[in-house]
């Protein structure tokens, strides 16, 4: 068969130019999710699996890069090459992928595994292995805890000038957008983003690409684990703090995402009210996953993960699928988690008032989130911590949806009561509780500088909403809250936390200076010269512009003398805007 195409999407052109002195030609497929129908006749839906063979005749100088093992590069008296590709094992076409252009090739190996890293031509070895180096010690982690080989004998990752998005885990041939190739300095300022991109389309050659979602509704299954599993490999990398504060993370970005009412099973373009995957596959996605692996228990689940791959292999899944795999390997029933978190849109948002008599705190919680058709009124279990100066006592409160009272019963001085203390929740939380609760919330957990638990990193980050707000406020209160944020920015063992405790500090500008602003002042211009994560030092920076800081002498000298070694560059271009000028 022989046909031509112009096309408008699928196969994409361009120019690269950013490590050459010349623009040279650029070429690259994106077929999910029907995309390859613009420029190939093929069965365009990811219920079927075929072997892929790709024979790519290319102008001299360029490469063509395929999914699997290249059976022979043929050059022609035109000066031209024909390169010929070849998948053996069968994956749905929109996992077919081709790039053309001239490139940067690096080998390493992991095990038996043939691992590449290609880059554009003139970035260099340095860089690629900058991008992708980890690759190898995650994928034995990922293999070795899926209890199931990655699919294909050689795994490449190809990183695109102006790709189409983040990444795309075409079978074998993963596909990113080029800011991961970055020097030393540049990658300061990614902070963690190409760790969780190269981890998350890695994960995917098991989660997509070797069982596949049955059609773009069940998107889901695809996207909420590889994107649990990026969390996954930071938290073998980095400890669980860092893998539950990113989930935070992921809570917070859902819970603002727009389309968050709609079902995860909604998948693709719902009803078209989502230009592209609903974004919530990948945060609401992995808070599935983790609350169904806190469900049934960490050991027991990790053997339902492995009995859905070994199962569904080559093959498709549904949501149903997950639900028998858990309940084959664990005789656990988790339809109704499934029910409400899947198949239902929405989080529920709990409003707890608490009042402290004689000896008990009363609590009353409601769910106030508007419920319809499509969000339900949600069934959980509220764990209540109630922390005195004799101890801590946990309470189960199961909460039906409707308003429910609870008296709690304490001995001694009540210090703190805390609300789903473990993060077990994906919940928006508007717990009205005294800011010395919260201040109490936030530094409790022992030495904020050593590894703390993961749970006590979350209290934190969940105290810092109230404590910023109260920190703008009035009075001696105010100045404590500014106090307990301060600590956090100076003394916490995560970045992600300090930066965050930073943009809930300052936030009334000098307009209305008061006692707290000089002393939160001089903690952000601290911690923006010295901190040792860039992250950390950019959100200094942005707060002290965005809170119109009228900078002291001493602090505008400390900022000038920062400019001089500071290496990431966009925390130099900050200080630049700050301090003024040329350095
Ligand atoms: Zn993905």
């Amino acid at each position: 068969m022989r046909f031509s195409a112009k096309p408008a999407s699928g196969l994409h052109f361009r120019e690269a130019r950013r490590f050459a002195d010349e623009p040279s030609p650029l070429a690259f497929t994106q077929g999910q999710p029907n995309e390859h129908r613009h420029w190939l006749p093929l069965w365009d839906e990811p219920n079927d699996r075929a072997t892929l063979e790709v024979r790519a005749r290319v102008p001299e100088g360029l490469e063509a890069l395929a999914n699997g093992a290249l059976v022979a590069a043929e050059g022609h008296e035109d000066g031209t090459r024909t390169w010929h590709w070849r998948l053996e094992r069968a994956v749905p076409t929109y996992l077919l992928a081709l790039a053309v252009g001239r490139f940067d090739r690096f080998r390493d190996a992991a095990g038996a595994l043939e691992l590449e890293y290609v880059v554009p031509a003139g970035a260099g070895e340095e860089r690629a292995r900058r991008a992708f180096g980890e690759t190898p010690a995650m994928l034995a982690w990922m293999q070795e805890h899926l209890d199931e080989p990655l699919p294909w004998p050689r795994y490449a990752q190809v990183a695109l000038e102006d790709f189409v998005t983040g990444g795309m885990e075409n079978a074998a041939l993963t596909f990113v957008h080029d800011p991961i190739v970055c020097d030393a300095g540049e990658a300061l300022d990614l902070g963690e983003w190409p760790r969780l991109l190269v981890a998350h389309e890695l994960a995917h050659q098991w989660f997509g690409d070797l069982v596949t979602c049955r059609s773009w509704r069940d998107l889901w299954l695809n996207e909420a684990f590889a994107s649990w599993m990026e969390l996954a490999w930071l938290g073998q990398v980095e400890g669980e703090a860092a893998r539950r504060l990113w989930l935070e993370e992921y809570r917070e970005r859902f819970l603002r995402s727009e389309g968050r009412d709609l079902p995860l099973s909604a998948g693709w373009r719902v009803a078209g009210r989502c230009p592209g995957p609903a974004h919530h596959v990948y945060t609401k996605g992995p808070w599935v996953v983790e609350m169904l692996r806190r469900h049934v228990g960490a050991s027991d689940f990790d053997r339902a993960i492995a009995l859905y791959l070994d199962r569904h292999a080559d093959g498709l899944v549904e949501t149903a699928d997950l639900v028998r795999a858990v309940d084959d390997a664990t005789g656990r029933n988790v339809r109704p988690l499934v029910q409400q978190w899947v198949e239902a849109g929405g989080a529920p948002r709990l409003v707890v008032r608490q009042e402290e008599g004689a000896g008990t705190v009363t609590l009353r919680i409601e769910q106030d989130q508007p419920h319809d058709a499509l969000v339900p009124l949600f069934r959980l279990d509220v764990v209540v911590e109630v922390v005195t100066d004799t101890g801590r006592e946990r309470h189960v409160l199961r909460h039906d949806g409707r308003r429910m009272d609870a008296e709690l019963p304490f001995e001694g001085r009540l210090l703190d009561v805390v609300v789903d203390p473990d993060g077990d929740l994906l919940v928006e939380l508007d717990h009205r509780k005294p800011v010395g609760q919260w201040i109490a919330q936030a530094l409790d957990g022992g030495d904020l500088a050593t590894a703390l638990p993961g749970t006590a990193a979350v209290r934190a980050w969940r105290a810092v909403p109230a404590l910023g707000a109260a920190a703008a406020g009035e009075g001696e209160l105010a100045l404590l809250a500014s106090e307990a944020l301060q600590s956090l920015l100076a003394f916490h063992a995560r970045p992600l936390l300090r930066a965050r405790a930073a943009r809930a500090l300052f936030r009334t500008g000098d307009a209305q200076a008061r006692t707290g602003d000089a002393q939160a002042r001089a903690a952000l211009v601290r911690a923006a010269t010295e901190d040792e994560d860039a992250g950390v030092r950019r959100a200094c920076l942005e707060r002290l512009r965005d809170g119109g800081a009228a900078l002291s002498g001493e602090e505008l000298r400390l900022l000038r003398g920062r400019l001089d070694h500071e290496p990431a560059p966009r925390v130099r271009a900050l200080l630049q805007s700050l301090v003024g000028g040329g350095s």
